[in-house]
């Protein structure tokens, strides 16, 4: 997970290393690499000293010849596997967030609250490597554990927890007119967007992510009083104002992506664009006409059954100057 070790994607596995452990889409673990110790799921016994030496990606037996996948750790499986102590946000959101909050390598983030960490690992990697994020959680064993995540993730020069009560107490005064971004995950945002406007440097993005949209529109309605607040800051004779409020509803959608064999006649295929490819919204891979019909191997797309749907809202809002 740590960026600054990317290329250890091509490397060997070593003892003491982190390895996602891969079964299926729906069973993967982290498992760290020690000589001596073993690993057992429902598929044997795997030797944790086999798999020094492999490279990461490899696909190792168990004694009873069930295999399983050795993935190197990135902040996209570690979300997938790390231990919940809170919700937390998921890729659909997390790659959102990032992109729409301009987070690039240098960037000061600020965050409240840390939770899990698994946004906070996302950020990690996105200000890499002379960034840093400052990460807020009023709940201080949930921010040692989080602290102790991201020592043992080696992102500790990278990431700064702190116990704090953003809502009531605000962001410090140290990170006043530094942070190019803010992130909120909190139950009531709005309390803490005061003092997120006096974080934000001029163009800096705030995101606050909200499951419901009373949330949203309370947190909306602070940010467009920005325009009249008597005690907004004064930049020599600039009035600094909240900008660009965008709100997004992020719909998670999963798809089952198969393969398919059909057979059409010749007069389907009159067109280059005929109807099987219109009427299936397909890639033909294989076309074979030697009977007079020809046959396809199709990919189709389908929306699986146990989409979650609804993950929440992502309001965004920059700080600008008149
Ligand atoms: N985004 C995180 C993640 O991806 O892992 C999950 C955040 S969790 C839903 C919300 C966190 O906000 C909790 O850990 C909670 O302790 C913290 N929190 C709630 N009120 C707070 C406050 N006033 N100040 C700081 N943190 C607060």
């Amino acid at each position: 997970l740590d960026p600054s070790k990317r290329n250890s994607l091509q490397r060997c596995i070593c003892d003491g290393d982190l390895v996602i452990v891969y079964e299926r889409h729906d069973r993967i673990k982290a498992v760290k690499v020690q000589k001596g110790l073993d690993f057992q799921n429902r598929f044997g016994v795997f030797k944790l000293s086999d798999w020094i030496g492999q490279p990461f990606g490899s696909k190792v037996l168990s004694n009873k010849g069930g295999f399983i996948y050795l993935l190197a750790p990135t902040p996209e499986l570690w979300t997938l596997v790390l231990s919940h102590r809170t919700q937390i946000l998921y890729l659909a959101d997390i790659s959102f967030v990032i992109s729409y909050l301009e987070v690039v390598p240098g960037c000061l983030v600020l965050e409240s609250g840390t939770g899990s960490g698994s946004l906070t690992t996302s950020l990690a990697r996105a200000v890499a490597p002379s960034g840093h994020v400052y990460t807020f959680d009023f709940h201080a064993q949930r921010a040692t554990l989080a602290r102790e995540d991201f020592e043992r993730n080696g992102l500790s020069s990278l990431v700064t927890v702190s116990v704090r009560d953003i809502q009531g107490e605000g962001f410090p005064e140290e990170f006043c007119g530094a942070a190019d971004s803010v992130f909120l995950d909190l139950p009531q945002p709005w309390l803490a967007l005061p003092s997120v406007r006096k974080m934000l440097k001029q163009d800096g993005v705030l995101c606050s992510f909200s499951p419901c949209i009373e949330q949203v529109q309370h947190s909306c309605e602070v940010l467009t009083s920005g325009f009249t607040d008597p005690n907004v800051r004064l930049i020599g004779d600039m009035q600094q104002l909240i900008l660009d409020i965008r709100t997004f509803e992020v719909l998670l959608r999963t798809y089952e992506i198969r393969e398919e064999r059909m057979t059409t006649s010749e007069a389907d295929h009159e067109s280059p664009v005929g109807p099987m490819r219109k009427k299936r919204h397909c890639t033909p891979h294989d076309v074979d006409d030697s009977q007079g019909e020809r046959t396809a191997t199709t990919v189709t797309a389908r929306p699986c059954q146990e989409s979650r749907g609804h993950t929440g809202y992502l309001t965004f809002a920059r700080l600008a100057c008149s």
